[in-house]
């Protein structure tokens, strides 16, 4: 009798089943995918089953998924093609039917395309193989059905050409000599210029070619053409370029990528041909003036981005600024590069009708590519644009506007890291027109950028490490160029449209890149480039608006942008939605300033020894730290003495000491309450939370016999006396050492100068709240003892100047022991203020210093998920800080919490401080605006 399956077993085989397909078709109206599956079969498969299923023209293919892949590296190449084999030929039957083609032989030969296709878009950095399927036999098959040897052939040598490097790992140039042997030998400049019969010697001279590089014979089976292609995408998956692109952009947590087999459409096939790609609205600015986008004529997809042929507008309003753009008279731009509404206006009107309906079905600004195959418009990619930050707020509150979509879907597309794009300086104006204009190329992405020249990526990653600021000029990108262009201020190249590797790239970077600039005449070899008649060599300095295409000679002066329009819009709407507040990490008027331009509501972190670094006061302060251990060591004698003759000679010893300590802290309170009067005058009534000093007392000191000798002299003492003083302050562990509340316990007389420099300064400026924090407190004790110096110059203060203060007293907790005891902590403190940096250095017992040697390991081997100093390490630290909201708060209900480590700034983590109650985070001036936005995803995330 069969055994009886419960409902449970069912469910689970019935899972089984489903994880045991590898292929999903798309083939119109029958799709097997959708757009909700993009983790399976990955953005482009997802995208593709999706579109078909709406009815629109996508030549019907199937999709291997990316759990396909992750067996793929699970159990190797041969036994995962085994696994699929009998599910991909019953595709190919499918697809032979709906075709009426068939695969690897004639009458009507079926080409495949085969590309990747991730869930994460990774424009570029894995492979594809296009006209799959051509052989000998079918080449003869097609001539009798096209009549149109030309094109053929063509494919053919473009299919040996891109199999043969991507799958056989035959270098690019070894091709592209190969076709330049034939076209001189032929006399052509183009690689249009080449007849049928000269095509048919490329492909005769690329397989004798390949064998002899690969020692193989080019495979000649389709099937075994297809299996080698979809290992080949497979392998792509981690190639170093497609590993360096994920670790850029933080993808994470993916399968691996798709592969898309899909019927071949050619835009080559002749005059009434064409592909292209386009964005359903800028890219770069947002905009939606026009369709915009780029296309060729008889060419194949790779031409387009390639920037081998330059590629034509398509729409006439495109058409006619391009040809603005590059002084092309109008009769010339109509006669050479007419624009696809011009040349094919039905097909035209066509995709233009379907980029409203993927605008409106996505409700996201698409990018899209296309074919034309003797006049019938295909689609074949459609994914939401890459865009850079001012297209992204552009585009989001663009679509608010035309009802698309709604503010709180506004905050959530725009990336708050991508905002620093938006931050960053632009050209100063009046030095830009003054400039010397060397050419012009394409506006490809945005933004101002200076540096010195190089011609090779891997010079511009060193360049770069020597703090140098570089502009990295290629006659064309490759996706091998990614880690210099990442590094690099700004991009040029000669050759490449809009939608060129160079310009793609760069604008998902936020990069500032000119391309196609044709007048560039670049050498490699003598590492110069020629303009005209200006020839520059590496290291000559040039400007690049990214936002014109300009390129100037020489560095031009750059300022901050002006924070208005959509930004602010996108800004104002974060505010609404979130609820955790943000302030800012500044220490001097200026950059209090500009944070509260940035939106920052306070300052939650003033490290006030930065202000005794400024100007003579170092001098002043010099002179206390000289003697402070001296007055120290003698009052602690004389405390522990009875009165008598040595008690005298001690008090005696001590004066002199003592008045240089006195003398310095009164040289030191005016400027500091200066110094407050002008933070808390820019603040305007918003909070201050001012540390006491913190670091340890060498760091105010020179550690070189250099600036000992010129110390000495200034403070009129022994060059010996300043090295005395170094060496008895050295300690083994200065981070744990002799520092924060520790000082103002052994120097209480520096807590008071800097308390009273806050009230007095508070007393000025009225309105002032100011907000007293006490660093690197263990123990309850340390910071009540603090706690009464502070209130009793508080006292005093108000008293004189007859003035009730806004001031309230809290506390870093930054020391693993405060976090525990929080709730006794709590007792005291009018709030807490994680130091993350600290806590993270003491929690994780990693110094902040020197760590980052190893720790780049530790995260590639996956140890911590990212640099626990960067990104907060939520389950130690995060652990820690949760006891401590948890205790604090259970004896202080509104105690008020908030974080100023580094750690405040990054999005992560401030969607960690909105989880755990915090009151506010608080980071550098320029992270303000990203902190406020991933503040307001928190919001509308819960
Ligand atoms: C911290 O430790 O997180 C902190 C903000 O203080 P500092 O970086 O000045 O030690
Ligand atoms: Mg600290």
């Amino acid at each position: 009798m069969a055994k009886k399956v419960s409902k449970k077993d069912m469910a689970k085989n019935a899972a089984k089943t489903v994880a045991q397909k590898y292929i999903y078709s798309f083939e119109g109206r029958n799709s097997e995918g959708n757009v909700m599956m993009k983790s399976l079969l990955g953005g482009k498969g997802a995208n593709l089953a999706d579109m078909a299923g709406l009815g629109l023209p996508v030549p019907p293919g199937f999709t291997l998924t990316t759990a396909a892949c992750a067996k793929y590296y699970e159990i190797g190449e041969q036994a995962l093609y085994a696994l699929v084999e009998g599910e991909i030929i019953d595709a190919l039957r499918k697809l032979e039917q709906v075709t009426g083609k068939s695969f690897g032989k004639g009458p009507n030969p079926l080409l495949v395309s085969v590309r990747s296709g991730a869930a994460a878009s990774m424009p570029g950095m894995m492979d594809t193989v296009l006209n799959l399927g051509l052989n000998d036999e079918t080449v003869a098959a097609m001539i009798r059905r096209t009549n149109n040897p030309r094109f053929v052939w063509d494919s053919y040598r473009r299919f040996i050409q891109m199999f043969g490097n991507v799958v056989m790992g035959v270098e690019h140039h070894l091709f592209e000599h190969e076709l330049g042997a034939v076209k001189k030998a032929k006399g052509c400049q183009l690689d249009t210029d080449l007849t049928a019969e000269d095509l048919q010697e490329v492909v005769a001279a690329y397989t004798a070619m390949v064998k002899r590089e690969t020692k193989q014979m080019f495979p000649s089976s389709a099937m075994e053409q297809l299996k080698q292609g979809i290992n080949a995408v497979f392998s792509s998956w981690n190639n170093p370029r497609a590993i360096k692109y994920r670790q850029m952009n933080d993808i994470r947590c993916l399968l691996g990528t798709a592969v898309n087999v899909q019927t071949m459409v050619f835009g080559n096939s002749g005059p009434n041909s064409a592909t292209g790609v386009a964005f359903t609205r800028d890219p770069s600015t947002g905009s939606h003036k026009y369709f915009y986008g780029e296309y060729l004529v008889n060419a194949q997809g790779e031409d387009v981005v390639a920037g081998i042929r330059t590629p034509q507008q398509i729409t006439v309003k495109g058409s006619r600024e391009w040809a603005k753009s590059r002084n092309i008279p109008e009769a010339e731009r109509k006669a050479n590069f007419p624009a696809l509404q011009e040349v094919m206006p039905e097909i035209f009107n066509e995709l233009d009708a379907i980029r409203v309906k993927l605008e409106h079905h996505y409700t996201d600004m698409q990018d899209i590519e296309f074919t034309v195959e003797d006049g019938k418009l295909y689609m074949l990619q459609t994914r939401s644009g890459k865009r850079t930050a001012a297209a992204a707020v552009k585009i989001a509150t663009d679509l608010i506007k035309e009802g698309i979509i709604t503010e709180k879907t506004a905050v959530m597309r725009v990336q708050p890291s991508q905002l620093d794009q938006l931050l960053h300086p632009v050209f100063v104006k009046s030095a830009e027109v003054k400039a010397k204009q060397l050419t012009m190329g394409l506006p490809a992405s945005p933004g101002a950028a200076k540096g010195q020249l190089v011609f090779d990526a891997d010079d511009a990653e060193k360049w770069h490490r020597q703090g140098k600021s570089v502009i990295l000029c290629r006659i064309e990108t490759s996706p091998e160029d990614i880690g210099g262009m990442n590094v690099a201020a700004g991009i040029l190249t000669a050759r490449g449209g809009m939608t060129s590797h160079a310009a793609v790239v760069a604008r998902g970077m936020g990069k500032c890149c000119v391309s196609g600039c044709g007048e560039l005449q670049i050498d490699y070899d003598l590492k110069s480039v020629t303009i005209n008649k200006t020839t520059l060599k590496e290291g000559d300095w040039v400007s690049l608006n990214g936002s014109t295409g300009v390129v100037y000679n020489g560095a031009i002066e750059v300022e901050d942008p002006k924070l208005t329009g959509p930004f602010a819009l996108i800004m104002k709407l974060a505010d609404k939605y979130r609820t955790l507040g943000v302030r800012t990490n500044a220490d001097t008027p200026a950059e209090t300033a500009k944070a509260v331009k940035f939106g920052a509501e306070g300052i939650g972190l003033c490290r006030t020894e930065h202000m005794f670094f400024d100007g003579k006061r170092i001098q002043s302060f010099r002179r206390l730290v000289l003697v402070a251990e001296q007055v120290k060591h003698l009052r602690d004698m004389i405390w522990d003495m009875e009165d008598g003759a040595e008690r005298n000679q001690l008090e005696q010893e001590l004066a002199a000491p003592l008045k240089q300590y006195n003398q310095a802290l009164k040289e030191l309170l005016p400027l500091q309450r200066k110094d407050f009067i002008r933070m808390f005058k820019v603040l305007k009534g918003r909070p201050c939370t001012v540390r006491l000093l913190d670091p340890p007392l060498h760091e105010f000191l020179p550690q070189d016999a250099k600036g000992q000798a010129e110390m000495a002299k200034i403070m009129g003492v022994s060059t010996a006396a300043i090295k005395k003083v170094v060496e008895s302050l050295h300690e083994s562990n200065p981070m744990l050492g002799h520092r924060g509340c520790r000082l103002g316990i052994s120097y209480p007389e520096v807590t008071q100068m800097q308390v009273r420099a806050i009230c007095e300064a508070a007393a000025v400026v009225k309105g002032s709240k100011t907000e007293i924090m006490v660093p690197l407190v263990g123990h309850v004790k340390e910071l009540a003892s603090q706690k009464e110096i502070i209130c009793a110059v508080i006292e005093d203060v108000q008293k004189k100047k007859n003035v009730k203060l806004d001031i309230s007293i809290g506390t870093m907790i930054e020391v693993p022991r405060a976090a525990v005891t929080a709730d006794q902590i709590a007792e005291v403190a009018d709030f807490f203020s994680f130091g993350t940096n600290d806590m993270t250095q003491m929690a994780c017992g990693f110094s902040r210093d020197d760590a980052g040697k190893f720790l780049v390991d530790y995260v590639k081997r996956g140890f911590y998920e990212y640099d626990p100093f960067q990104v907060l390490d939520q389950d130690g630290v995060g652990r820690l800080i949760k006891i401590a909201v948890e205790y604090g708060r259970s004896v202080k209900q509104d105690l008020k919490i908030g974080i100023c480590g580094e750690h405040g700034g990054d999005p992560k983590t401030v969607a960690f401080c909105h989880g755990a109650g915090f009151n506010y985070v608080s980071c550098s001036p320029y992270r303000v605006p990203i902190a406020r936005l991933a503040a307001a995803q928190a919001a509308l995330m819960v």
